[in-house]
């Protein structure tokens, strides 16, 4: 199959597209949730006809672009001092930072409580959270993969190599080599949406595009998943 790539100028803003040269008759124009354009273009289109239908479509192509852009993963910026809000699990919690004998960072009623003998500095405060998070992240996201292999037994399925990283515009992904990679602040997203994403990457090991196929498949392990998606998006956005 053909394919091109393009792109054009929306106010300051330059966006890319990519064109798929295929047997239809007529043009269309998608966007993605990952922010990729497409245009399915018959065969016999030329450069020119293809630019004016996608410059006719700018203002609905930006719209959509936008909309999707408010699922991102985003995380505010924090400035770790006492009384701002963390999630953690899906739950909120508020922190607490004490001056103490060790460093150290718990949980408990609704508090985040960190510690540390070094004092309140938020920079502190900062690299004990994220150090406490990276630990859990490691723990509960493979047990969270685990279960997701465990519902996959029947069709073979092998566990792929976890790598938690901070990923700036996904939740996670599936690595040419079949690694799965999630982004670290999935930490503060309930489980039953850690296990949605899990899930969502794992079946693009039998498909990798979002075809009809894909999500027979995802609504066959996971019939929730769009409530467990909303969950995420609504959430953490
Ligand atoms: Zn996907």
């Amino acid at each position: 199959m053909k394919t091109d790539k393009e792109f054009f100028e929306y106010g300051s803003q330059k966006i890319n597209y990519q064109i798929l040269f295929v047997e239809r008759k007529t043009m269309e124009i998608a966007v993605h949730p990952d922010a990729k354009v497409i245009v399915r273009a018959p065969v016999k289109a030329t450069l020119d006809q293809i630019k004016s239908k996608v410059t006719k479509r700018a203002r609905w192509i930006h719209k959509q672009l936008d909309y999707f852009s408010r699922f991102e993963p985003r995380t505010p910026p924090r400035a770790y001092i006492s009384g701002e809000t963390h999630f953690y699990l899906g739950r909120q919690y508020r922190l607490k930072v004490e001056k103490g004998s060790q460093d150290s960072v718990k949980l408990s009623r609704g508090l985040f409580l960190v510690t540390s003998n070094k004092g309140i500095d938020p920079a502190v405060i900062k690299g004990l959270l994220d150090e406490w998070c990276c630990l859990k992240a490691t723990e509960i996201f493979n047990k969270c993969l685990d279960d997701c292999i465990e519902r996959l037994k029947k069709m073979n399925f092998k566990k792929p190599k976890l790598r938690i990283n901070r990923l700036k515009k996904r939740w996670g992904s599936l690595s040419k080599s079949g690694a799965l990679n999630l982004n670290i602040d999935l930490i503060r997203a309930p489980r039953e949406s850690i296990e949605y994403v899990v899930t969502h990457e794992l079946c693009h090991l039998k498909f990798h595009n979002h075809g009809p196929e894909y999500y027979k498949l995802l609504d066959r392990i996971m019939p929730d998943w769009p409530a467990r998606k909303h969950r995420l998006e609504f959430m953490l956005a």
